[in-house]
Order: C-alpha cells, then structure tokens, then sequence
C-alpha cells in the first residue's frame, strides 16, 4: 500500500469490487477474487478475510498471500490472536511489527512467517461484527491514518454486499450455537468513562393515571397539597441525607421548583375547572412540555427533563407508587433519558451504568452520574428496541460502544482490563497522602477544578492542594432563573465551608462561547467564542458581576478570598474588574460585614493579547492562571469543541511551552503567583514539560491528580529540565514523542 493512493482510486477499487460480488460463480471464487483485488490494489503482500461462524469463531474464509490450505482451517476465538482482538473491539489494528503485539498468535497453517506488518479492520453489518478485514506486508512499516480508513470503507462495502449476496447465509451470520444471538454492538457517546458489565434493567418512568375527572376539587386541592409536602420532604431527605450533598445545587433547583407559586398556582385553576389532582399535573405539564419544546435554546430545552423528573415524581406520589426501583445486583438502566432524581431512587450500589437513547453532556443526570462515578452513554440509538430487560450486557463507555449478549472470551477481556484499571486506582490511592515533589525534592501544588458542589468530594478524595479554578457559571447553568446574591452565597458557602481551609479560586462569570448560551442574555452570535462573552458581558452588565463578587465576599468573610476574572484581554478590563471589586468590598465592610482576612485578586490568561501586557498586568494581578483550553485555540485559531481539530495542534508544540516559559519568567520575576488550569496541566507528559518550564502549580480535573502525582514522584527536575528548555528552541512540531522516550529511558510514571 502506498501514500499515492487516492480517493479516485478508491472509488475505482469499490467500484471494481461491487462487480465481483455480484457476479455469478461459487461464493469461494467470488470471495477469492476479492481479496486478491484488495491485495493487489492495496499493494500489500496478503489480504484475508476471516467470517463470524456460529460459535463466536472467526473462520479463515477466504485470502490472497496466506496458504491456501489454511482456507476454512484456521479459525480463531473472538478475543483470541489480533484478528480476535479487532472483532473483539470493533477497531481497526494497524501494526508495523505484528509479531511483537502481546496478542499476536501464529498459526504455522498460514504460513505467515514473513509476514511482518499488519491492518486489520473490523467488518460491521447492522450494529454486529460479522468479520475482519486484513491485509498485512512483508516488510516491517507503519500504516498511515489514510490507509486505515481505507481498508474501513472497504470492509463496510463488503460487509454490505456479503449480507446482500448471501456469501454466507444470513441466519449463520447473525447466529450462533443454541440459537442465542451473537453479540450485537450499539455506539454512543460517553458522558462519563468507565466499562460496567451487568444485566439490563429498563427504567419505565411514565405513571398512568387512572381517574381523570373529579366533582369534588376541595378533595384534590387538598391531595395536591399533601403530595406536594411529600416531595418537599423528599428532595428535603435527598438535600441532607449524608453523601447526597453532593447534588445540593441541583436538587435546590428542584426545590424551588417545588416551591413555585405559579406552577402550583397554574395546577390548581386546572384542578378548579374539574380534573384530578394528577389529571390537573399531568395537563400542566403537557402544556409546559409544548411551550418548551418550540424553545431554541439547547440549554432551556434541556431543561424539559428535569420538568418531566419533578412532574414524574409527583404524579408518583399521587398515584401512590413508591419511587424507588428494585435492581438486580449489577444493574445496567437503560432509557430514553432520566432525570437526576429519578436517578437518585436507584440504588447506586448496584448501579453499574446508563445507557440513554437521548441525553446530552450538560444534563443533570449526567453530572449525578458522574458524582456516582458510574459509566454513561448517550445517544444510543436502538437502545430501547433491541435491549431487552435481563440482556446481559458490557458498557465499554471509554469506547463509545454497548455489547449486548457477549461471549465469555469478551466477558474475560474486559474483567481483566477493569482488574488492571482498579489496580492503577489503588495505585494512585496509596500515594495520596505523598506530597507532589520530584526525586530532586522540588514541590509542586496541586488542585482541582470544580464547578459543582459534588465536586468537592474530588478534594477530599485526591488530597489535593486546594480548587484552583471555581468555575462558578456552573449553577447559573442549571437554574431557571439567574440566582441572586444569596443564593449564589449560599453556593460559594459550602465551596468555602467544603474546602476546609484549603484555598479556593473562585472564577467569576464565564458564559457566552461553549458554555450557556449567550442567547440567554442575548441573541444569538455568528462567532460566539470570540464573541461578547465571559468578563466582556460581565463588565456590560456590571450588576450580574457585583452580585456575584457580593456573594463571594460574604462568603469568604474571615477566610481566605481568592478571585479572578475570565478572558481579560487587555489590561484595562482587569482595572475595571478590580475597581468593581473594590467597591464592592467597600460596601461590604460598611453594611458591617467582617473582611475576608486575605484578598488576592488575579486573571486568567486566554486571550494570546494579554502575553504582550505581561508587565503591565504583573504589577496590577496578585496572580495569573494560564487557561490553556482558551488560549490555545486563539493561538492557533483552532476551535477548541472541534473534533476533526482536535489532535491537529499539540500542547507540547514548541511555540506553546516558549510561551508559556514567557509567562512563567516574568510572573516570577515580578513575584507573582502562576499556575496552569487548562486541560493540559492534568495531561502527565505535558505536566512535566510544564513543571521543567518553572511551573510550581497546576490544577486539573481530579481525576487527573493521582496520575499527575505519580510522574512528579517519579521524575527527577535537574534531568527534564535541561532536556525540555533545550528542545523548544528547536523546529520540532512537537516534543510528545521525544518526552515520552524521554520518561519512558528514565523511569518516569508517564500515563
Ligand atoms: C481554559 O480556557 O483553559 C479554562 C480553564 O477555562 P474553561 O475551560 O472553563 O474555558
Ligand atoms: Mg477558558
């Protein structure tokens, strides 16, 4: 196979084996004729085409290279040998040096002795591996991204027209020995990683209604009033009941829910006019659901499932059901979609994850899920009509896939894989007490973003150093309305309080681009990231940024007030930010409030203007935080949600770490505070290029802690660093590999 092969000579090469499919002649001679065109076109020196048999075998059907003997011979276990492994995946293999893969097998039958490199595709027909593709050459070479998805439309081509032309009948390719179906493979995307293998338990969350009409509305007004105590209570009981603090943000929003006069108002008029008190919540709530649902805006219309939670939950309890669902021991819940409350009334012990038809990142149920620490996947299509309730099943959500009805051999591949992932945990678990410092004795803090009350528990869990970035849009994300001062101080309370003397660096405001909408304060924009966002509609609309300071204020009275301010672009919107802080401290200490007993006020630096006011802004900032999400898509003009983007531009490139060894220089030299809070800081080899560039603290996701805290104890500073400084003046377009082998030669835990 060659770089030189194009997409016209892809579109021949399909065209070509469309012909030869459908021709006539025996299946054999057909097949053969395929896979000798693969070879030949591909330039590679083998092309075999193993099929799924009854059994869960993979049976050597057909190949242009290999020994013909070993034709319908060799046949190899679902998750045996590397043709085992991409069925057992569903994904490609591209290896230059086949035989030194821990999963190689050789099978002396096919003669493969000289064969050294090797691609392998998976063949996917309706949701189901059906086979492998594979083509493999003498010589010993890499494979290219290209070639890969290459060899994918082919197989797709061929796994179509092997089921259209009934190369091997259709019942054999989707059935196995005792008539039970082959595992089926449903994709999705993950909003929370983690395998869970268990069996599926549909969540059924519609309450019938049984009378709809009433002549006696002082009875139903009545019903309705007790039912709503009885929520109060519950989401009261969910509120403060031990670990579930967790949610406190959210539930709150239900609570208020619960609470507000015009929805209750709204259900009572209908109860009025002659409907039951379940009739009447059912009506209101369609009647919200319609109005919703013409809403454009994602975020709102997200909320439409927290309102069928609540409403739910109360026809539940009119009805007189219990909320709570039995669940077998490993339970996977599958559904359209789930609110958190409902979500909550399972038990979490026997939770193994969340397979969702719909759902999206920012639902609720997806932030409870991942505070449960439980694997989701959404956006599963089929979920509902091909599980069925007791389907054994493996959720692969760092794969994006469900495997229904696995084999043992895949049951056995992914026991050992969560075994090894529980082992690398523990790991990382019995160094949490071990301060973050290098062989040579050098420290480094380290802390964790948050964004949510839930995830303080992160703090505890990892020991790290304190929060250093708050991101406080978070409730604003999830209320109805904007809270107000005190609600909002309510939050930065238990921040404060959760925190137990650990610093905590609260984020003012950053809505707009990827975050809310902007549309709820404005319309629409053609360019949000780069639009009135963050600290530019905060300095517009001063009140939202003093309430918000206010809440801060008075939260941190006595204690320790950490602030800084988003996507300042030019000194002058930090003097702006800070004078309004200023005045709102005045105003603090003059209503009588008591003073924090230290105030730092700093920014972020996102926006590439800002390296150009470093001096400026070291004498005004107590601190800088280097955003590194934000300010590497400006750099390099790179939209950061973009996935076809996403591996285009590294962190580790030369023109970013000079950079960031700029701003760490000067910080110090001014004797300002600098840390790192973007998605590098928590990557293992970029946090040790950063800390080689004089970085001393870094704050990440607190998942990332444990490895972070691994390499820095495992690295010595007087070896990477030399080796880091000399490499960014050089023309590399990244130091990755030459870091990794790096580590790798000396030792270093590098993920
Ligand atoms: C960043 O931009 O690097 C950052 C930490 O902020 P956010 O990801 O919240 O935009
Ligand atoms: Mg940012």
């Amino acid at each position: 196979m060659s770089g030189t092969f194009s997409a016209g000579d892809l579109r021949r090469m399909l065209s070509r084996l469309r012909d030869v499919m459908a021709g006539v002649g025996a299946v054999q001679g057909r097949l053969d004729k395929v896979v000798a065109l693969i070879a030949q076109d591909l330039r590679a020196d083998v092309c075999s085409c193993y099929v799924m048999r009854a059994g869960e075998v993979l049976e050597l059907f057909a190949t242009f290279g290999l020994s013909q003997k070993a034709v319908h011979l060799t046949r190899l276990r679902v998750g045996e040998g590397l043709v085992g492994e991409i069925a057992a995946h569903a994904r490609p293999l591209a290896l230059a040096d086949a035989w030194s893969h821990p999963q190689f097998v050789y099978r002396p039958e096919t003669g493969e002795d000289f064969f050294r490199s090797l691609m392998g595709v998976p063949m996917i027909q309706a949701g189901r591996v059906i086979g492998v593709l594979v083509v493999q050459t003498r010589d010993e070479r890499p494979f290219n991204d290209w070639e890969v998805e290459t060899l994918e439309t082919v197989a797709m081509v061929i796994a179509e027209l092997m089921a259209a032309t009934q190369v091997v009948k259709r019942e054999e390719l989707f059935q196995s020995e005792g008539n039970a179906l082959l595992h089926v493979r449903l994709a999705g995307a993950s909003l929370h990683p983690g395998v869970g293998i268990g069996v599926a338990v549909m969540h059924k969350p519609h309450v019938r209604i049984g009378r709809l009409v009433s002549d006696d509305p002082v009875t139903e007004q009545y019903r309705l009033h007790t039912a709503l105590k009885t929520l109060r209570e519950e989401f009261n009981t969910l509120i403060e009941g031990g670990d579930l603090e967790a949610y406190g943000d959210i539930l709150e929003v239900y609570r208020m829910f619960a609470d507000d006069r015009g929805w209750i108002n709204r259900i009572s008029e209908v109860i009025s006019s002659g409907l039951t008190a379940e009739a009447a919540v059912q009506k209101v709530h369609d009647d919200t659901r319609v109005r919703m649902s013409q809403v454009s805006d994602p975020v709102l219309r997200e909320r439409l499932q927290d309102l069928d939670d609540l409403a739910n939950r109360l026809l539940s309890i009119l009805s007189g059901g219990g909320m709570r669902s039995e669940l077998p021991d490993n339970a996977i819940l599958v559904c359209r979609s789930i609110g958190p409350t409902e979500l909550l009334d399972y038990d979490r012990k026997k939770l193994k994850g969340l397979i969702m038809e719909e759902g999206s990142p920012t639902m609720h149920a997806a932030v409870v899920a991942k505070a449960l620490d439980i694997p989701v996947l959404a956006q599963v299509s089929g979920a509902l009509t091909r599980i069925d309730t007791l389907d054994l099943i493996v959720l692969d959500a760092n794969a994006g896939q469900v495997i229904l009805r696995p084999s043992e051999e895949i049951i056995e591949l992914y026991t050992a894989a969560m075994e090894a992932r529980s082992k690398q945990k523990a790991t990382y678990a019995a160094i949490k007490n071990q301060p973050a410092v290098t062989k040579d004795g050098e420290k480094v803090s380290l802390h964790i973003n948050a964004g949510f009350l839930l995830d303080m528990q992160g703090l505890a869990d990892t020991n790290a150093d304190g929060i250093g970035l708050y991101r406080t849009e978070m409730p604003f994300l999830a209320m109805p309305t904007l809270p107000d001062v005190k609600a909002q101080y309510a939050i930065y309370k238990q921040v404060i309080d959760g925190a137990k003397g650990k610093p905590v660096t609260f984020r003012t405001l950053d809505v707009g681009g990827d975050k809310i909408a902007a549309s709820s304060f404005m319309g629409p924009e053609d360019n949000p990231a780069m639009g009135w966002r963050s600290i530019r509609l905060t300095l517009d609309r001063p009140a939202l940024m003093k309430q918000q300071l206010r809440a801060m204020i008075k939260a941190t009275e006595g204690e320790t007030l950490r602030v800084m301010f988003p996507m300042i672009a030019s000194v002058s919107e930090f003097d702006a930010a800070r004078s309004i802080f200023n005045l709102q401290m005045e105003r603090h200490i003059r209503d009588g409030g008591r003073p924090p007993k230290n105030i730092q006020v700093g920014t972020m630096l996102e926006v590439p203007s800002l390296l150009w006011q470093m001096d400026a802004l070291c004498k005004r900032a107590d601190f800088v935080s280097i955003g590194t999400n934000d300010l590497m898509q400006f750099m390099y003009a790179s939209d950061r949600g973009n996935t076809r983007l996403a591996n285009r531009y590294d962190t580790l490139s030369p023109a970013v770490l000079r950079m960031i060894q700029m701003v760490v220089g000067k910080c110090r030299a001014a004797g300002i505070e600098v840390s790192v809070c973007g998605e590098m800081a928590g990557k293992p080899l970029d946090a040790l290029a950063l800390i080689a560039l004089g970085c001393r603290s870094l704050s990440m996701a607190s998942s990332a802690i444990g490895p972070v805290r691994a390499t820095i104890r495992s690295a010595k500073l007087s070896d990477i660093e030399p080796f880091v400084v000399n490499l960014i003046n050089t023309d590399t377009s990244s130091l990755r590999e030459r870091l990794r082998s790096f580590a790798l030669d000396r030792g270093i835990v590098a993920g």
